[in-house]
């Protein structure tokens, strides 16, 4: 199967910048053995949905509510994200889980919600560096699978070590092939049969430097690229490394 090269443009950009990078993206497109989706901040949604339009390039949300309408000043639901011309949504992510305190039983419910209005679904798990310093890092990434993904799921893990995401430092090749192995168990465990294909992707400081390590270790179906998204030239250096 194609690996998933996943751009999270996090609260970044404007329109000038958005647009720009939409250009550089759709020239450097074509030809390109994996998927692609970006994900801009909620701002940019409908313009890079509109540029990326008729380009290999998906687009999707960073976040969505559990809710399909109603009284949540500054929230966004996961049919406004489809209404703007997402077809993704990460959910889960790190900072989402520590800025805006969200747990488990809620990512589960946003997972639902997105699934309900047919968008694909990028669920992020990871342990933080205090969490792998006490040995916890499988136990922490179990429970968030186990809390954060429905009965029914149908999409997309993410493992995203919190100590790696904007840092620089990546875990070995090892570790992550052995995390991406647990992770792989514990959605058999899960899911049964339907838990082999759940893609997991690595993300964490991914660069064009790393990419080819990273998407080469087993288990490894793709990349959740932050900071080098920003970057046309490294988002595509990593896609090409698929
Ligand atoms: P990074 O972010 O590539 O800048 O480390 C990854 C992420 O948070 O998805």
């Amino acid at each position: 199967m194609a690996q998933l090269i996943a751009g999270n443009w996090k609260m970044n950009g404007r329109t000038r910048q958005a647009a720009e990078l939409c250009a550089a993206l759709r020239d450097g497109a074509g030809g390109l053995g994996c998927e692609l989706v970006v994900f801009p901040p909620a701002t940019q949604l409908t313009a890079v949905a509109g540029l990326l339009a008729g380009s290999p390039i998906a687009v999707g949300g960073q976040d969505c509510h559990a809710d399909p309408d109603g009284a949540h000043t500054g929230d966004i639901s996961a049919g406004m994200l489809r209404d703007c011309g997402a077809t993704w949504v990460i959910l889960g992510h790190s900072e989402r889980r520590a800025d805006h305190a969200e747990v488990d039983d809620l990512i589960r419910q946003k997972v639902e919600a997105a699934q309900g209005e047919g968008l694909r679904t990028i669920v992020c798990v990871g342990e933080t560096d205090e969490q792998r310093a006490t040995g916890r890092e499988t136990e922490v990434v179990g429970w968030q699978l186990l809390g954060s993904l429905p009965r029914d799921f149908a999409g997309v893990v993410a493992y995203e070590p919190v100590w790696a995401i904007g840092s620089g430092k990546t875990p070995g090749i090892d570790e992550v092939a052995a995390m991406h192995a647990f992770i792989r168990e514990e959605l058999v465990r899960q899911f049964a049969e339907a838990g082999r294909s759940v893609p997991i992707l690595y993300g964490g400081s991914v660069k064009p430097g790393n990419a080819a390590d990273l998407l080469a270790v087993p288990e490894v179906a793709g990349a959740l690229v932050g900071g080098a998204s920003l970057v046309a030239v490294d988002f595509l250096a990593i896609a090409r490394a698929a």
